[in-house]
């Protein structure tokens, strides 16, 4: 085994900021309807439920952070609607500074319609709606910057130069699995791919190259992998009764971020992590599922 992950603190400004943790990203309302299966092409059918939650992959990360003890700001984008309104509602229910957040009067806020049959299955069309004309804009100041890919790459390589203007922190989550411009990967301290995204993105010796320092790579109810320059480590998951992953990996990627702005190396990060998807699997839901900072150190206490 090799030595532990450590990453080079020397190169981040960890000086004071008004927040830990600010998240660049998604804000949709989902729209899910339950059927006993999905209807085929031209085929109207009675469905049997009928519910309406906050999600996207921006949201979930920035409640799963705020709940993770972090001072949470979002730059996310709202259309001028009802949507819009009950998403702002549930930022500031969760204490996040809403701030940056650009509400669009010509569009709407983004929504996922999903269809989930008997057995579990869903079937999703996401309407990126205002997701897709979030701007460019001043960031506020936050040690990390967490950003992921259901918003324009520009407005992430945007965010993510700003920071690393003043030596702050940055997380990709690299979701959806899209192909990425060398400048977006440079301005990454760390990645967070899943297995599919790691391999889309060639591999962690690639990152490195482009001045990555850490790939975090989930690997679902096997754990996760910490590669640094120094070598690779696996975690192993949190022994645990799944009933529902949505929501797991967004649960990680919130709480890391929250603990790498508490200076955490990779490794601890990723344990506490580990356990705020692990936690978020035993219930129901994305926002549902996300858990607090106490329920967090609970099943890291043991
Ligand atoms: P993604 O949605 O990004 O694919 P994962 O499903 O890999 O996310 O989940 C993120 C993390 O949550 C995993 O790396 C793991 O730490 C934890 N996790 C997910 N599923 C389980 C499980 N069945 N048991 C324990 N931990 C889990």
């Amino acid at each position: 085994m090799t030595a532990p992950a450590t990453l080079n603190v020397l190169q981040v400004n960890t000086g004071p900021a008004p927040f830990d943790v600010c998240v660049v990203g998604s804000s949709n309302l989902d729209l899910v309807v339950t059927a006993p299966r999905h209807p085929v092409p031209g085929e109207t059918l009675l469905g049997t439920a009928y519910h309406e939650y906050p999600g996207g992959k921006g949201l979930n990360q920035v409640v799963a952070a705020s709940r993770a003890g972090a001072r949470a700001a979002f730059v996310s984008a709202l259309g001028d609607d009802s949507a819009g309104q009950r998403l702002a509602g549930v930022l500031a229910d969760e204490d996040i500074d809403a701030t940056a957040v650009q509400w669009l009067a010509s569009t709407a806020t983004g929504r996922a319609l999903i269809t989930v049959d008997a057995a579990g299955e869903n079937s999703i069309v996401v309407i990126p709606g205002a997701n897709a004309d979030l701007q460019p804009a001043p960031l506020p100041d936050a040690r990390v910057v967490l950003g992921q890919l259901e918003i324009p790459v520009a407005v992430v390589a945007d965010a993510f130069a700003q920071a690393r203007a003043i030596s702050r922190m940055t997380i990709l989550n690299p979701a959806p699995a899209t192909a990425l411009p060398d400048e977006l990967l440079r301005q990454c301290t760390i990645v967070i791919p899943n297995e599919h995204e790691h391999a889309q993105l060639g591999g962690a010796d690639r990152l490195f190259r482009l001045g990555v320092e850490a790939v975090v790579t989930t690997l679902g109810g096997d754990g996760v992998e910490v590669e640094t320059t120094d070598g690779r480590r696996r975690i192993e998951p949190f022994a645990v009764q799944p009933i529902d992953t949505t929501g797991a990996g967004d649960a990680f990627c919130g709480s890391f971020a929250v603990a790498i702005a508490d200076g955490a190396d990779p490794l601890t990060a990723a344990r506490f992590a580990a356990a705020a998807g692990a936690i978020a699997t035993t219930r129901a839901g994305a926002v549902p599922s996300l858990p607090r900072r106490a329920d967090i150190d609970a099943l890291l206490a043991g």
